[in-house]
């Protein structure tokens, strides 16, 4: 069973989309005996000590980043102005805490400014505040002093400051950067899992940069690692607070969510079969999406080179795209089992199903 360190300590580093740096710092320590490349964009390739070249190629995908925001100005009053790597909502940004990195690496809380009651107009009492209207305030009472006394310098990255903290009466994690620390954490458990196994495809690692901002990494990882099959792991919205029991796709503690489709990519189906089947062979419980909106890594996977089969499978989490998430590590750890006994189960028929020549 992973280590709930691992998570804690992905979920912890800082990693806006092109500032993933701290959390590739975390990977390589808990890598093991895995063999790590890193490529300009700040992807991550792991790749296991028996890789054969002969073998087919099984990609296991995860996003590094999480999102973010980056200082675009700094105004005479000392607030610094924000823009946003990945989507966030005005109401999930107002009067919270952050940290951003000065030029020495060090991080300096501030909050988001928030109107006070007394000042709002009563258009802003009825529709709210934009995104136009956050500002981060260090403390700071003038540029100069942002500059020179705090360091902080416009490019500078921004990340929610939040703890991670686990209760384990229930296997209740709360954290930032579920989505999609989780898939990075499943990523590695998933390749140590599958280490000392004699299997007729390579495992590959490939963690990506810069998902939230429109899927970039993956471009580039799935060209380098030209799998023949994938695997996209997912901190996925969880939909229990939203929707009804009947409706609910995501329900945190009810095991892993595969999804059948987004607005990205629509699943093949021999490879969802398969995880159907070691679902119930295995006693592992799944959820199974079928998402309006959405995307994933998938959307640029599946159409990679001649075409890649990808599975995509999610670890459900409330609250996706704010400072605070819950996700259960019980539904932590049936993804990394699901996503073993899958790859285990893969033989040479399955393989042959994807690429067929009739006469
Ligand atoms: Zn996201």
């Amino acid at each position: 069973m992973t280590d709930i360190k691992l998570i804690e300590a992905l979920s912890n580093a800082p990693g806006a989309p092109g500032f993933e740096d701290e959390v590739i710092d975390v990977v390589l320590k808990h890598k093991g005996s895995l063999k790590a490349k890193k490529d300009s964009l700040k992807n991550l390739y792991l790749y296991p000590k028996n890789y054969d070249a002969s073998k087919p190629t099984i990609m296991l995908d995860a996003h590094l980043d999480e999102v973010g925001f980056i200082v675009s100005y700094i105004d005479q009053n000392g607030l610094l102005g924000i823009e946003m790597l990945g989507r966030w909502e005005w109401y999930n940004v107002s009067a919270h805490l952050f940290k951003v990195r000065n030029r020495n690496g060090q991080y300096i809380k501030g909050i988001v400014g928030s109107k006070p009651p007394h000042f709002l107009t009563p258009e802003e009492q009825d529709n709210g505040l934009t995104m136009k209207d956050m500002k981060l305030d260090i403390g700071a009472t003038s540029r100069e002093e942002v500059m020179d006394t705090f360091g902080i310098e416009v490019g500078a990255p921004i990340v929610p400051d939040v703890t991670f903290d686990y209760n384990d009466k229930n296997q209740t994690m709360l954290g930032k950067a579920f989505d999609n620390r989780l898939g990075c954490a499943a990523v590695i458990e998933t390749l140590k899992a599958l280490e000392n196994e004699d299997l007729p495809v390579n495992v590959v690692g490939a963690l990506a940069a810069q998902e939230e901002v429109g899927l970039r990494g993956a471009t580039v990882t799935a060209r380098r690692v030209d799998p023949q099959l994938a695997i996209v792991f997912e901190g996925t919205p969880s939909d229990d607070y939203a929707k009804p029991v009947e409706l609910s796709q995501a329900r945190m503690g009810h095991g892993p969510q595969i999804r059948h489709k987004d607005s990205s990519y629509i699943a093949n189906e021999d490879w969802i079969s398969l995880a159907n089947k070691v679902s119930k062979t295995q006693s592992i419980p799944i959820q199974h999406a079928v998402r309006e909106g959405g995307g994933t890594n998938a959307g640029r996977i599946h159409l990679n080179n001649l075409g890649v089969p990808v599975l995509v499978l999610g670890v459900p989490s409330r609250y996706a795209h704010t400072h605070h998430l819950f996700a259960s590590f019980e539904d932590f750890n049936h993804t990394v089992q699901l996503a073993a006994e899958s790859i285990k189960a893969i033989d040479q028929s399955f393989l042959d199903k994807f690429e067929v020549d009739f006469d």
